[in-house]
């Protein structure tokens, strides 16, 4: 199954694309290896076993059978001939740039990123002499005019926190690939389900399972996609760097997985319904959701997203000492929306990205990162839409009243 004769949707893939076509396991549910080594049976099955290339059954740091399973269906989701899993997504991030770029030489990314990502890109691999080149996501030329020749990664991450922001994915890939440079995409805020950077031709493609993977809010995890040669590669610095992922939490990824469709559909629908209303709504400046037709990059959405996502993000109205107060109210006044970061998960889930910022960036850091002092990211969950939109509505009336 799933091969060029009978591919699948990953609405099917989802459900049988983790065991291979010579399964013979009977057990529908996989099994969870918690052990942390594995014997051999001779000493030279031994010495074959220390030696193999990526395998799962030597020492759980390397792999384990659970893992396997998931990693199996995480390669299929994203079109890549392999995936490898890790303790996190920032352990996935991590150890992927490690394993692809030296002293002396060179990156471009965004400037913006997951907070984790900027991290490692302004801080941490400096330190180590790595060059680092950040431009603007929405100009594909700057990409292309940032590059040098030392240049051997370019890191994109589309849509972006907090305003929803789009990379081209095919003009970066184009250019890339003509130059002999990597590409890695952080797919996070999209899922396989609304986009595959594979299909524009991105050569590594990552997420945080903690969010849209696992969709319930009770595992951390991280995966990169790839080549089977690109993934080998990486695999030798996470079995080193010990950013495995745990066999309890691999099986608990992989439970997630089966309804990942189901659950990115009724958020894509929930998501652009209170977008829509929102929009339409006196006390809010601006909605930021790429399915919308204000969108400033719409044409783009359409070309490579299948839909919008489950994220959208607000600017409350009034001036700027106005709207902070008015955002930080009206996330005060609501009853089902939790107020917690992370997103991706059943429920809905919202972040005043200024109140949480104010005392680790100054102002002009804040506008640099797109946070305006009115701006709320709503990461829509699995409720009823009218639910939450009556949620918002008694929110932002409250929200009005108080400020
Ligand atoms: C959460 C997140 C990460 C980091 O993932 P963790 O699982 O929290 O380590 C990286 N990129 C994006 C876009 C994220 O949202």
């Amino acid at each position: 199954m799933d091969n060029q004769d009978f591919p699948l949707d990953p609405q099917s893939l989802v459900i049988h694309g983790d065991v291979d076509g010579d399964n013979d396991d009977t057990a529908l549910a996989p099994a969870i290896y918690l052990a942390s080594t594995y014997g051999a049976r001779t000493s030279v099955e031994f010495a074959e076993m220390a030696n193999q290339p990526r395998h799962s059954r030597y020492y759980a740091r390397y792999g384990n059978p659970t893992q396997e399973r998931c990693e199996r269906l995480l390669a299929r989701l994203e079109n890549k001939e392999s995936a490898l899993l890790f303790s996190s997504g920032m352990g996935a991030m991590s150890t992927t740039l490690f394993a692809s770029i030296r002293a002396g030489e060179h990156i471009v990314a965004q400037s913006t990123h997951y907070m984790g990502t900027a991290k490692l890109l302004t801080k941490v691999l400096p330190s180590m002499g790595v060059e680092v080149s950040l431009v603007d996501q929405r100009d594909s030329a700057a990409f292309i005019a940032a590059t040098r020749e030392n240049t051997r990664l370019i890191v994109v991450e589309t849509p972006s926190n907090p305003t929803l922001t789009l990379t081209d994915l095919s003009a970066i890939a184009e250019f890339a690939r003509s130059r002999g440079i990597t590409t890695l995409a952080d797919n996070t805020f999209a899922s396989p389900i609304n986009q595959r950077p594979h299909e524009f031709g991105i050569d590594l493609v990552l997420h945080s399972a903690t969010k849209y993977l696992g969709g319930h809010s009770d595992l951390i995890a991280g995966v990169v996609c790839g080549s089977e040669e690109a993934v080998e590669k990486i695999w030798e610095y996470a079995i080193t760097l010990g950013t495995n992922v745990s066999p309890f939490t691999a099986f608990l990824l992989l439970r997630g997985l089966r309804t990942l469709p189901m659950r990115v559909a009724r958020q894509n629908e929930n998501a652009l319904a209170v977008a829509q209303f929102l929009e339409k709504h006196p006390a809010v400046a601006r909605v930021h959701y790429p399915e919308l037709d204000s969108h400033p990059q719409r044409e783009l959405a359409r070309r490579q997203m299948n839909h919008g996502g489950g994220v959208l993000s607000i600017e409350l109205a009034g001036d700027a000492g106005h709207g902070f107060d008015a955002a930080k109210n009206f996330v005060a006044a609501l009853k089902l929306a939790k107020h917690a970061v992370s997103l991706g998960g059943v429920e809905t889930l919202v972040v005043h990205a200024a109140s949480m910022w104010e005392a680790s960036l100054n102002p002009a850091e804040m506008e640099r990162a797109g946070i305006s002092p009115a701006l709320v990211r709503i990461a829509v969950g699995l409720e009823n839409a009218q639910d939450l939109i009556r949620d918002i509505t008694q929110a932002l009336e409250d929200a009005e009243t108080r400020a």
